[in-house]
């Protein structure tokens, strides 16, 4: 099948697909998911295995290169090595997955066999207590051992995921970027961002990414290292360290000219945007028999309807979105 690649209005590649293939999750992190108990997709509702594949392989038609998993938590899905080994086998060069860890330790080999490229692990304290309320009741230990388990079976470098949220877990901004002293980890900071957070979501908590590189400069000189790729991750090395600390800013340096994604989420609906509400329904015109150049068509449309970038500073009340963070994927 031939790729070509899919340009947006703005002349933005698009080579990016975040599939979010359940909105069900283990943990409960206060600033993922709303307090008050968020209903699940009922089963029907959610993607099957083959209609994430179709959806890839239109996406790879496309020119889509990269496929992140994400959800609620990927793990959780029974199918999870068969669903990486059928959208790994249509061609798609790099296939990543974003996960709590708490499955992980148990599934890495297996994951990585499937064809699963890189994997991100979510760990925002190193503090057993805090790690427990941050989460609502996670054991870091099932983390802790899940980086040993992502490293043993190959995927290097493990990346881990930090939100640093001021009055939460700011104070451990320098132990998370020390961890790349000795060891090859790429720890990522993102901000936190007004998504399906609104009961804790204060624009005074969100720890910007000056404030962040301004705090780690204290272990040593940071040299600032070229983009790889196109993501958006901002990425520097402490001199002399192992590890690399990567730093993203979606709130106040946004990077959306940069943008390359769509996401799609787990009960079918393409969106053009994080923060944005519109949303394209592509599982009832599947279910319904649509042809694949009517899938074709959805996906281009998406593809069309990104916004030049997102109004998150003019917003006049952020955190007003109508789906949860582990709804979408993140
Ligand atoms: N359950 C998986 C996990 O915990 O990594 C995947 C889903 S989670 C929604 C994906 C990523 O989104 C995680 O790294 C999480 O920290 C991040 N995230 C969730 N809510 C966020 C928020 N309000 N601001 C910034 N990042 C957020």
């Amino acid at each position: 099948m031939s790729m070509s690649e899919l340009k947006d209005t703005y002349n933005r590649t698009i080579d990016y697909l975040r599939i979010s293939i359940t909105d069900r999750c283990n943990l409960k992190c206060v600033y993922c998911r709303p307090k008050k108990t968020l209903k699940n997709f009922r089963e029907s509702e959610v993607l099957t295995s083959e209609e994430i594949e179709r959806i890839a392989r239109v996406a790879h038609k496309h020119g889509v290169r990269k496929v992140r998993f994400t959800g609620g938590e990927p793990l959780m899905r029974t199918d999870i090595t068969r669903l990486i080994s059928s959208v790994k086998k249509i061609g798609i060069p790099d296939l990543s997955l974003t996960t709590n860890g708490v499955m992980l330790s148990g599934l890495a080999r297996d994951l990585k066999k499937a064809g699963l490229d890189r994997v991100n692990i979510s760990l925002d304290s190193l503090k057993s207590e805090r790690y427990k309320a941050i989460t609502n009741g996670g054991d870091i230990g099932d983390v802790l051992n899940a980086v040993d388990a992502a490293e043993k079976a190959g995927f290097s470098p493990v990346k881990i995921n930090v939100v640093p949220i001021r009055g939460f877990n700011d104070d451990e901004i320098l132990a998370f970027a020390s961890l790349t002293l000795d060891k090859d980890y790429h720890i990522r900071f993102i901000e936190f961002m007004p998504v399906g957070c609104n009961e804790i979501w204060e624009r005074e908590k969100c720890i910007g990414a000056a404030e962040i590189t301004d705090k780690i400069s204290a272990l040593g000189e940071l040299s600032c290292l070229e983009f790889r790729g196109r993501g958006p991750s901002r990425n520097y090395r402490i001199k002399g360290a192992k590890g690399i600390i990567g730093v993203i800013s979606p709130v106040t340096d946004h990077f959306c000219n940069f943008c390359n994604r769509l996401r799609l989420t787990a009960d079918g609906k393409l969106r053009p945007c994080l923060f944005s509400d519109l949303e394209i329904d592509i599982r009832t015109p599947m279910r319904n028999g649509a042809p694949d150049d009517e899938i074709d068509r959805l996906f281009c449309n998406a593809v069309r309807s990104k916004p030049e970038r997102h109004l998150l500073d003019k917003a006049a009340s952020p955190g007003k979105f109508l789906r949860a963070m582990s709804k979408i994927g993140g």
